[in-house]
């Protein structure tokens, strides 16, 4: 439109990455877990040259995601979520950019519905420890739909739940990274052990968040696996596949720790024609590999 301004040279926007071929994409976030797959993914189509800051796709992934990364600096956590979502729609708007949230299953706080669907509208606690996270990024997709009604601008919007896989930092402090990274110290499952989480590759994540931004519906909408296990399953499973002589001890939780997540992708299987490929029992072992490799520990016999 007539009010799009040139950008500013040179542009402020030095922190994120950007790529060039018919299609502009800047992706915040893109030395992060999820974010670097994404960007692995979105290059294999794409010639790389650094450009400014005109974009025609923004991919807004920065944020801590994980609960003791997210904790330790929750003024940083929902500064990022709310101020960093303002700039980048900002931008979005300024350029004319189609803009994808990644927003997370913690929106429904601690369910009291099961699995949970889009139209549930959550039960998180605005005090809480946990509500840099889920309250922050509540407040971000308030925006990105305000930005939407006022401005008109594109949004599209990915509800993800719990996603691992190969580079996930060793220390990221989450299950499935915690029970892998363990070679012979016990598995530390949290009391009581019979709370659930629903656990996603992130190669299928990327795949579905493409077909979110490149597809017609704003959202929001979950993207995640619906195979859902308790933590107790899970230490099991880690200890079936990766290491049958590891103990499993129970250790105390911490506040506010959701008790059920699965995710109702009747959205995503319909509207985007996406679903989940990858089994837990499929994905751990590749997860572990990379573990391995980058921990310097050789595979067992
Ligand atoms: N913004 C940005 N990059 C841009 C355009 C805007 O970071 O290319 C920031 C801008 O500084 C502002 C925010 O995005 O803080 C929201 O922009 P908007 O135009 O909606 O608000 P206004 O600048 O009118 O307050
Ligand atoms: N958890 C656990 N052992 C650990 C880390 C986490 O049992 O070493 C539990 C935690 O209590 C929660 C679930 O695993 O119920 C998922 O926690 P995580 O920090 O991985 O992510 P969240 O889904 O809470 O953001």
């Amino acid at each position: 439109s007539s009010s799009i301004k040139p950008p500013p040279m040179p542009s402020p926007l030095r922190f994120s990455k950007f790529f060039q071929s018919s299609m502009r994409i800047l992706v915040t976030g893109g030395a992060g877990f999820i974010g670097s797959h994404l960007v692995d993914k979105l290059m294999e189509n794409e010639k790389n040259e650094p450009l400014l800051v005109e974009v025609d796709q923004i991919y807004h992934l920065a944020c801590p995601a994980s609960p003791i990364f997210y904790k330790y600096n929750p003024v940083k956590t929902i500064k990022t979520n709310v101020i960093g979502t303002l700039n980048m729609l900002g931008l979005a708007k300024r350029v004319g950019a189609r803009i994808l949230l990644t927003s997370t299953s913690e929106v429904y706080g601690d369910p009291l519905i099961h699995p949970q669907t889009e139209s549930y509208w959550g039960n998180a606690n605005p005090i809480g420890v946990r509500s840099c996270y889920d309250e922050g990024k509540r407040v971000a997709e308030t925006l990105m739909f305000d930005y939407h009604r006022q401005y008109g601008i594109e949004i599209r919007i990915a509800r993800i739940f719990n996603t691992y896989g190969p580079r996930m930092n060793i220390d990221d402090g989450r299950v499935v990274s915690n029970f892998i990274c363990k070679h012979n110290e016990p598995l530390t499952v949290q009391a009581p052990g019979t709370q659930t989480r629903s656990f996603c590759y992130v190669s299928d994540m990327v795949d579905g968040l493409i077909r979110l931004m490149e597809g017609e519906n704003t959202g929001s909408i979950n993207i995640g696996n619906p195979g859902e296990f308790t933590m107790l399953e899970l230490a099991e499973t880690v200890k079936e596949l990766i290491n049958p002589d590891v103990e499993i001890t129970m250790v105390e939780n911490t506040p506010d720790d959701p008790r059920q997540r699965k995710p109702d992708i009747t959205k995503a299987k319909e509207l985007l024609g996406w679903e989940p490929k990858i089994k837990l029992r499929n994905g751990l072992p590749l997860m572990e590999d990379d573990f391995r490799l980058r921990l310097g520990v050789p595979r067992r016999k």
